[in-house]
């Protein structure tokens, strides 16, 4: 499904993948006690954590910008007949991701630029397509822009070690190497611009080289923060870390930079995991946040 929204003269289109009840909030979150999704029950049931089942809502969804005439596509999901072996909601997907994406204004051909906040598999995966016997890339008339320093830990071979490896998978030799390969990639550091309108900030702790993207227009700001935020828990937990943040204490720091600038700038913040209704804004309480849901 889609749905969209402006930024001043921006457009800007969610892509559900899917989502489901489908973490066990231990091992999302192994340092979380039960008693804190308990304690804030009104933030997280029904949208972002089923009680009795104990169980977190992860949604995989992206991002579609469409800006003058620049169509960006900000993170590729987990992608199509991608083999995941050992996470099976994610294995040999088949979804209507395409056509949503054709529906939106954004079929394969029209997109101009791909950018990825960070390289783990549920991030990058359309960025290809099995297509005669390879992994050809989806979007043959776009620039992909990788964030510099997660390809430089991957091409290292870091991304095959103990504690990273189910993160990364196999999506960098099958969604991020063969658009290195056809000559379409460009690494990006933070600093940048991107299509005119994409600032690259740095966000570096969940994986070692994550980046957000900030949009402004006509006095309005947005920000996609990638895995910052997993969850609406973490705006009013932000000490509170994902399983999959390789560098915890910076982790903590960029989250907490995020929710500080989010509030006082009163960006939408878009993040690729949070439940229904996917996004909105951090406010302050007294020495610390809260999650504003947006509306549609
Ligand atoms: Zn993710």
């Amino acid at each position: 499904m889609m749905q969209s929204r402006t930024l001043g003269d921006i457009k800007i289109t969610r892509i559900l993948e899917y989502a489901g009840p489908t973490h066990d909030p231990a091992f999302l979150f192994p340092d979380l006690d039960r008693s804190v999704l308990d304690a804030n029950v009104d933030l997280m049931a029904p949208h972002h954590w089923i009680p009795h089942m104990n169980k977190l809502i992860v949604t995989i969804q992206f991002w579609i910008v469409h800006a003058g005439d620049k169509v960006v596509v900000v993170d590729t999901g987990v992608g199509n007949f991608k083999p995941r072996a050992g996470i099976a909601r994610m294995h040999m997907l088949n979804t209507l991701v395409r056509e949503w994406m054709i529906a939106a204004g954004a079929a394969p051909e029209q997109v101009t630029h791909v950018v990825m906040t960070h390289l783990h598999a549920d991030h990058v995966g359309w960025n290809t397509t099995w297509q005669d016997g390879r992994w050809a890339p989806t979007f043959p008339n776009a620039r992909y822009y990788i964030p510099k320093d997660d390809f430089v830990f991957c091409d290292a071979g870091r991304n095959k070690e103990p504690g990273v490896v189910d993160v990364f998978g196999e999506a960098f030799f099958d969604s991020v190497m063969p658009v290195v390969k056809e000559g379409l990639a460009e690494m990006i550091v933070p600093g940048q611009e991107i299509a005119g309108c994409l600032q690259v900030e740095p966000a570096a702790g969940h994986s070692p080289g994550q980046v957000a993207f900030r949009v402004r227009s006509r006095g309005e700001e947005a920000v996609f923060c990638g895995d910052i935020l997993h969850s609406p828990l973490q705006i009013v937990r932000p000490d509170v870390n994902s399983g999959y943040c390789i560098r915890p204490d910076l982790a903590r720091t960029t989250r907490l930079a995020l929710l500080n600038q989010a509030a006082d700038s009163e960006a939408l913040v878009l993040p690729v995991h949070f439940g229904q209704p996917h996004c909105g804004y951090i406010r302050r309480e007294g020495q610390g946040f809260l999650f504003e849901p947006a509306t549609w």
